[in-house]
């Protein structure tokens, strides 16, 4: 089934250019091209569906997510996984389409209905972080939606039903955080071995979460193996190979620390970490009556034990498959268990991720990809910014370089008489000859872009603000990687990182395999419709009608 609806994408990149170049002129045009094609749509369900909408939204994010893994492992799925691909809808072609692809960016974008450039969750390192809102109860850095900007799906269904709710669980913060906006929900996540929240949302934690944490299941992992939990038969990829894990401990079992204090550390990077995500997040369902109606309830569950494995592991490491089976395995538990809370007939699942991953530069080179290395540009840049010191004094002329994106105080350099564009120029030829540098790019060079041929530079016209500083943009070839750290990595406008799972399921939709090119922002407008509810601002996602029932 192929139904991309070519005009609606049309007018959500030209709405993406404009927004990210001309922000008057975007101002004036997004509203109509932008806000038509999901109104037209959502119109009709929102007078036909409430009767009938789901009363509970449960949006599933696994961190790190590749679209693959769902094709490579799914002949070993008898879980939750399975029964998501075998009556839900799976979208087998679906983007975060976007550069920068992290984890706080991906996450912003899930329910936003809108890109990076338009929320305004471009870096990781900001992502949710916030010194003024400390944790609750709990060591650790202070965490809100402060960045955040404009509203997202629960934002849209609070405005129809004030009564609504929203859950928010995950072991990351940003995690946590995103998916829900700036709306003042129960969001939790782990920190110092424990679920907690920040000031931003409450003063002190339920005494269901207390509960929770008394359990100390994180210290009685001490000493526990994990263990493959197919036989090594079931394992087409070897379990040694020389780059995981920076060449430590690379071979199943891996042992966990014998005292609890190392173990309540080392616990989040194993699968364990996502089932005892998903039973705090029932026990949350459970305790704070989420999704018992009559107003229609959002459950968002993060899971990223995917992330810690794959990024030590990597996509093709035996690992990996068991990370991915383990999943299946704890996702029909908590569907289970959910079904048995809540009537599943009015229960509607979204499962997704907030970015990829490139393999191994070491995996690359031996399969198809001979050249396939780590770069750094850190030394041109660093030069760069050190000629403007010597030149104009100390400042941050150069803002910051980050997963290729380049920003500057242009304001601050030219009231000092420098030629910025010819400072840039010379940037951007220093590093254009760098081997493995694919393309550097300029706003004026995006301007030019064809939006629906070029996905590299839609990626990043979707991802940068016009506010930040953007002065240049630059893509690596396909399994290079930035910087020297001994993992794999994600952060590129790349295939391997923006591909992402994406499976509907229950209430509304409609079952079968769509393999028409999709976008993650495409997920907010379609719960929407099936709430019957309308996005409250111009958004860049469109409704998934073919995979809704009518
Ligand atoms: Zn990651």
């Amino acid at each position: 089934m192929r139904t991309r609806a070519v005009p609606a994408f049309l007018a959500a990149l030209t709405v993406t250019l404009a927004s990210a170049l001309a922000p008057s002129l975007a101002s004036a045009q997004a509203r109509p091209a932008a806000s038509a094609p999901a109104a037209r749509q959502a119109q009709p369900r929102a007078q036909r569906l409430p009767s009938s909408a789901p009363r509970l939204v449960v949006v599933i994010t696994v961190d790190q997510m590749r679209a693959d893994y769902l094709e490579r492992f799914k002949g070993q799925f008898t879980g939750g996984l399975a029964r998501l691909l075998r009556t839900g809808a799976w979208f087998t072609d679906a983007y975060q389409d976007h550069a920068m692809t992290e984890t706080a960016v991906g996450h912003a974008t899930i329910l936003a209905g809108r890109n990076p450039a338009s929320h305004g969750i471009i870096r990781n390192s900001e992502g949710a972080n916030d010194p003024g809102a400390p944790l609750i109860e709990a060591r650790g850095s202070g965490a809100s939606p402060l960045r955040f900007r404009g509203t997202t799906l629960f934002d849209w269904l609070q405005a129809r039903s004030p009564d609504s709710r929203m859950l928010s669980v995950s072991r990351k913060d940003r995690g946590a955080i995103l998916p829900v906006g700036r709306a003042m929900q129960m969001v939790f996540w782990f920190a110092d071995g424990q679920f907690t929240t920040s000031d931003y949302y409450a003063d002190s934690l339920p005494a269901w979460v207390h509960a929770f944490n008394a359990r100390g299941v994180p210290a009685h992992a001490a000493g526990r193996v994990w263990e493959p939990l197919l036989p090594a038969d079931s394992f087409p990829e070897p379990d040694i190979a020389p780059w995981e894990h920076g060449g430590t401990d690379i071979a199943f079992p891996h042992r966990m620390p014998v005292d609890s204090a190392s173990a309540r550390r080392a616990f989040i990077v194993t699968p364990w970490m996502d089932a005892l995500t998903l039973d705090f997040a029932l026990e949350g369902v459970r305790q704070a009556r989420i999704g018992r109606g009559p107003a229609p309830d959002v459950l968002a569950v993060s899971l990223s034990s995917t992330d810690a494995v794959g990024h030590t592991y990597g996509p093709y490491s035996r690992e990996i498959r068991d990370q991915i089976v383990r999943l299946d395995r704890s996702l029909g538990t908590f569907l289970d268990s959910l079904a048995k809370l809540r009537d599943p007939r009015r229960t509607v699942v979204v499962l997704t991720a907030d970015h990829g991953v490139t393999p191994f530069t070491g995996w690359s080179r031996r399969n198809g990809f001979p050249l396939a290395d780590v770069v750094s540009v850190d030394s041109i840049v660093q030069a760069a910014s050190n000629g403007l010191v010597l030149r104009l004094g100390p400042g941050q002329w150069i803002r910051y370089f980050d997963l290729g994106l380049l920003t500057m105080d242009r304001a601050g350099l030219v009231a000092r008489g420098v030629n910025v564009d010819s400072v840039v120029g010379a940037l951007a030829t220093s590093i254009r000859a760098v081997h493995g540098v694919l393309r550097v790019d300029t706003p004026r060079s995006l301007a030019a872009v064809d939006t629906a041929q070029d996905a590299v530079g839609r990626r990043w016209l979707n991802t940068v603000p016009p506010n930040v500083g953007a002065e240049l943009m630059v893509t690596l070839e396909p399994k290079f990687v930035f910087g020297g750290a001994n993992s794999a990595e994600h952060g590129l406008p790349s295939d391997d990182d923006t591909h992402v799972a994406l499976l509907f399921w229950g209430a509304g939709i409609k079952p079968g395999t769509y393999t028409g090119r999709v976008s993650v922002v495409d997920i907010a407008p379609t719960l929407a419709a099936l709430l019957g509810v309308q996005p409250t601002e111009p958004i860049q996602g469109r409704v998934l009608t073919e995979a809704v029932r009518r």
